[in-house]
């Protein structure tokens, strides 16, 4: 095995301990057990990154389980996006892609086994009766009446249950423990449930369903997990999955609880996200807004910027909010590394260039990426009427506004210096067009004499633009805590209505014309972009991933070792 590399956290330094003391005979087996009843979000990747990253900075395996006991909630469309987007974030399950329900027979033999050995009864009370009888944190709760009927009883009951003799909620099989446990999830927990509902993988082969506490510890099991890792809600449910196990006297994993992924202003529940998708307040679970990881593939994010993110973020025993702005800076810092330059305008204003010749074009050479040498320069055509972004000129300049304005001079990037002259406006008193002279002094942007300008802008010859739609996001939700509402307002009140912002007719330098979908740019001084799946031939659809300011760098270099979580 290598020497451990990955940051130190508790649930490394559990691990460290048991290969010290051999607990699990120097191995370790993780498991990403998704219920596919939804896509993966970024709170998922917290969890992927953390089984993969440690198993294989240990030398162990990881599975990809399904946690597929919810037929009515279940489809293949999830198992899907599930398995594409876990390869997609870099990580591989091999051949070792699960589903609980493989398991629904031998769930079942354990089910009798907890039966004859008088740990397990049908009840005939109804949901809302098991609820009532339950009790509280404050009050212990009352024997089912149901609670000591005869193993034969229980037996052909539970038989008949599985045989389809009885109505839907009509009966469930309960373990029998403690209806005084302090803990509620050991007051008689419900072990199996009728449902005729058609399973995405057992079709009606089962009206029975395993609960999730009944089928996860033992999937871990039969799987030979050696650390089950989940996140904090599962802390109260910890003393039942031991207490399966052990009663059923089976191999006997260790569950570990770590804290979930919170974003500020995003939510991440499969079952809000949902709702977002159903109710059309996006275009899909892969909408660039989402915080799904398909929706965040879409927007151009990157895989490694994801995995550094996670790395970063650490692993603890106690939730809290990350800012969605330390997110947008691994995104930034991959991309910078890695993103083509690229002159686009997004917002096209028209420029002539008086005294530059009718019909020449000039190939001004360009850098494609000044961080990475490698990536070599590209040469964009220059000609007499341009594009320039209509917020670089001003008519009126106000103070400390250094770009272009009637009389000003400034440095076309990678072109020449240019002086506006006079302006043409439409009938609505609209600048529509510019006109400028050249300095042919000045090409590749310094003036022989030395005098300087103070800015640069970009460009795009327009005989030779390329024509796109650009689409820009804003977040999805206007507030930092998306969760939180007046009184009868649900979280959809909280969305921004300003998260997307659609320009057609941006002008692009003619080096994207086949640009390839998913391919990763930074336009010039407006961000990072990405070609959308919506591009067809000679129509290029791009989203912009992010602006180039980066405010956590911000937050960082003002105060050096500023908390990431808020309290
Ligand atoms: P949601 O609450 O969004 O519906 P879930 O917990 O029901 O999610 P599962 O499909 O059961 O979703 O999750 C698979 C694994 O991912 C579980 O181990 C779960 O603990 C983990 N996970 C889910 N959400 C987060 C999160 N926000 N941060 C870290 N891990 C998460
Ligand atoms: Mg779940």
């Amino acid at each position: 095995m290598n020497p451990p590399t990955g940051p130190s956290h508790f649930i490394r330094d559990i691990i460290l301990e048991d290969m010290k003391t051999g607990k699990f005979g120097g191995r370790v087996h993780t498991r990403f057990p998704p219920e596919p009843n939804g896509y993966l979000h970024i709170g998922h990747a917290k969890s992927i990154c953390l089984n993969f990253g440690l198993a294989a900075e240990f030398g162990g395996k990881t599975n990809l389980r399904f946690d597929d006991t919810n037929p009515e909630k279940e489809e293949t469309e999830y198992v899907d996006s599930i398995m594409e987007t876990v390869r997609w974030l870099g990580f591989d399950w091999e051949d070792r892609c699960f589903y609980a329900s493989d398991y629904f027979g031998q769930l079942y033999e354990w089910a009798l086994q907890l039966i004859r050995s008088g740990q397990a009864y049908v009840c005939d009370l109804t949901a809302d009766e098991v609820r009532q009888y339950r009790g509280t944190l404050t009050e212990p709760g009352k024997p089912s009446p149901w609670r000591d009927r005869s193993v034969e009883e229980n037996l052909d009951l539970f038989q008949r249950m599985k045989t389809g003799e009885f109505p839907d909620g009509s009966r469930t099989l309960r373990a029998k423990i403690d209806m005084a446990s302090p803990n509620l999830n050991m007051r008689d927990p419900v072990m199996y449930r009728i449902l005729h509902a058609e399973h995405h993988r057992t079709g009606d082969a089962w009206c029975i369903y395993p609960m999730y506490d009944f089928a996860h510890g033992q999937s871990d099991s039969i799987e030979r997990i050696t650390h089950s890792i989940c996140t904090l809600e599962f802390e109260d449910h910890r003393p039942l999955y031991d207490w399966y196990v052990e009663q059923l006297g089976i191999y006997h994993p260790q569950q570990i609880e770590f804290d979930r992924l919170n974003l500020t202003y995003t939510l991440l529940s499969k079952r809000k996200l949902l709702t977002l998708v159903q109710e059309g307040h996006v275009r899909g679970w892969d909408d660039p807004r989402m915080p799904t990881l398909a929706g965040i593939k879409r927007r151009g994010f990157t895989p490694e910027a994801i995995r550094n993110f996670c790395g970063a973020i650490g692993v603890s025993k106690t939730n809290g909010i990350i800012e969605l702005s330390l997110l947008e800076h691994h995104v930034r810092e991959d991309l910078n590394r890695r993103a083509a330059r690229v002159m686009a305008v997004i917002r096209p204003l028209r420029v002539v260039i008086d005294n530059y010749p009718e019909g020449q074009v000039e190939e001004m050479e360009a850098v494609n990426n000044p961080e990475d040498a490698s990536m070599g320069v590209r040469r964009v055509p220059f000609s007499r009427v341009l594009y320039i972004e209509q917020e670089d000129f001003r008519e009126d300049p106000p103070k400390q506004y250094y770009r272009l304005s009637p009389g000003r001079e400034v440095r076309l990037r990678y072109g020449y210096f240019i002086t506006c002259r006079s302006v043409v406006k439409n009938e609505k008193g609209e600048v529509v067009e510019i006109h400028c002279t050249y300095d042919p002094e000045t090409r590749g942007g310094n003036a022989p004499d030395g005098r300087k300008v103070k800015s640069t802008i970009h460009w795009v010859s327009a005989a030779h633009a390329v024509d796109a739609e650009v689409r820009l996001y804003d977040t999805l939700f206007s507030n930092e805590n998306p969760s939180e509402t007046k009184e009868g307002e649900d979280f959809t009140a909280n969305l921004n209505p300003h998260s997307l912002e659609i320009l057609r007719g941006a002008k692009l330098e003619p080096s994207l014309a086949n640009a390839p979908v998913e391919s990763r740019y930074q336009f010039e001084r407006l961000g990072y972009f990405c070609v959308d799946p919506d591009s067809t031939a000679g129509s290029l659809v791009f989203n912009r991933t992010l602006a180039l300011r980066d405010t956590w760098a911000r937050i960082e270099s003002r105060a050096q070792g500023a908390p990431r979580k808020k309290p």
